[in-house]
C-alpha cells in the first residue's frame, strides 16, 4: 500500500508540469532557498536530465556530475538509498542530489527492471529510496523533468505535495489540464485493482511569469480558476527581467544584491517568493489540513 503522507517526518514536494520553460526550476531553488531562510533543512533532488536546477546550486552537469551524484543508481537498483548520492551546496542548510544528461537512462533502466525483477514496482522507486532521508531533512524538493515520464511518476507518487507554476497562457493552461488526466490514468491503472489511491497533502497551482499588461492573460487566469478552484494560489509570481539576471549569475532572486541597481524588480520578485514560501511552510508544519485524492 501508499505510504500515509502524514506519518512522514520530511515533507515532499514535487515540482511538476508537463511543460519546459514554465518556471519549474526557477521555482524549486527559490523554494527551497526561502524555506532554508526560514530554518528548514532542505534536500534537493534534481530529476530532470537537462540539470538545470543542478547548475542553479553551483554544480555544472556537464562536467561536475559524475552518475553516482544522481538518481540514477536508485533506478538501477546499485542503491537502495538516495543519501548515497547526496551532496552539499554552496548554501548553508541546503543538500542536492545532482543531475546530468546521463539520467535520460532510468527510463530505461526502470521498465526494463520490471520485466526481470518479479513484484518489482517501478512507481515505488523514488518513494522507498527516500525513507533514510525523510529522517534527515524537513523538507525534500524534487524538480522534474517537462514530462509524464518514469522519473515523473515516480516522484509524484513519493510527493506529500505538488507545486505547479503555471504560466497564464491558453497552451499552458491545455497542457495542465492534460497533465493531471494522465497521471489520474496511471494511478487508476497502478492502484485501482489493489483498492488503493494516491493522496496529496496539498497541490498548489501557482501562477508564474504574469504580465499584467497582458489583457489575454486575463481572461486565461479566469480559466485557470474554474478549472482548479481553490488550488490556484493567491500569490503570483510576476515576470520580471530579475529572473534572467539569476540566472545568468546561476542562482535565484534570494543570490542577488538588494542594492543593485534593479532593486526595486528584485524586490518585488522576492515579495512574491516570501509569500509562496511563506504558505508552503504552513502546509509543511500541517496547519494545511488537506486531502487530495488522486
Ligand atoms: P522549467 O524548469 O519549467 O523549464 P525554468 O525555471 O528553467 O523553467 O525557466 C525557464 C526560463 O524562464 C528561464 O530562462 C528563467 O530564467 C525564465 N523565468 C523563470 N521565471 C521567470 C519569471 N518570473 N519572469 C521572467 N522569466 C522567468
Ligand atoms: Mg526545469
Amino acid at each position: 500500500t501508499l505510504r500515509d503522507p502524514k506519518l512522514s517526518a520530511a515533507t515532499t514536494i514535487a515540482v511538476a508540469n508537463f511543460k519546459g520553460g514554465v518556471s519549474k526550476t526557477t521555482t524549486a531553488a527559490a523554494v527551497a532557498q526561502g524555506l532554508s531562510l526560514l530554518g528548514h533543512k532542505v534536500l534537493v533532488i534534481d530529476t530532470d536530465p537537462q540539470g538545470s536546477l543542478t547548475t542553479l546550486f553551483g554544480v555544472l552537469p556537464d562536467t561536475e556530475v559524475e552518475a553516482h551524484h544522481t538518481i540514477l543508481s536508485l533506478c538501477s537498483g546499485e542503491s537502495e538509498s538516495i543519501m548515497e548520492a547526496v551532496q552539499p551546496t554552496y548554501w548553508d542548510g541546503i543538500d542536492l542530489v545532482a543531475a546530468a544528461p546521463v539520467l535520460f537512462n532510468a527510463e530505461f533502466l526502470l521498465p526494463a527492471r520490471q520485466k526481470t525483477e518479479s513484484n518489482f514496482a517501478f512507481w515505488q522507486v523514488f518513494d522507498s529510496g527516500l525513507e533514510e532521508a525523510r529522517d534527515i531533512y524537513d523538507v525534500i524538493i524534487i524538480d522534474t523533468p517537462p514530462s509524464l515520464s518514469y522519473i515523473t511518476i515516480n516522484a509524484l507518487i513519493a510527493a506529500d505535495g505538488v507545486v505547479m507554476p503555471l504560466p497564464p497562457n491558453a497552451l499552458d493552461f491545455a497542457s495542465s489540464i492534460q497533465f493531471w488526466s494522465l497521471f489520474t490514468e496511471v494511478c487508476e491503472s497502478l492502484f485501482k485493482a489493489r483498492g488503493d489511491t494516491k493522496k496529496f497533502s496539498f497541490l498548489d497551482i501557482v501562477l508564474a511569469r504574469v504580465d499584467k499588461a497582458d489583457a489575454v492573460s486575463l481572461d486565461v487566469r479566469e480559466w485557470i480558476i474554474q478549472a482548479y478552484g481553490s488550488k490556484v494560489l493567491q500569490v503570483e509570481i510576476p515576470k520580471t527581467s530579475i529572473a534572467a539576471t539569476a540566472s545568468a549569475e546561476f542562482g535565484t532572486v534570494y543570490d542577488l544584491d538588494s542594492s543593485s541597481a534593479q532593486a526595486k524588480t528584485l524586490k518585488r520578485a522576492r515579495d512574491a517568493y516570501d509569500e509562496l514560501v511563506k504558505h508552503l511552510a504552513l502546509q509543511i508544519s500541517g496547519v494545511w489540513e488537506a486531502d487530495i485524492e488522486i
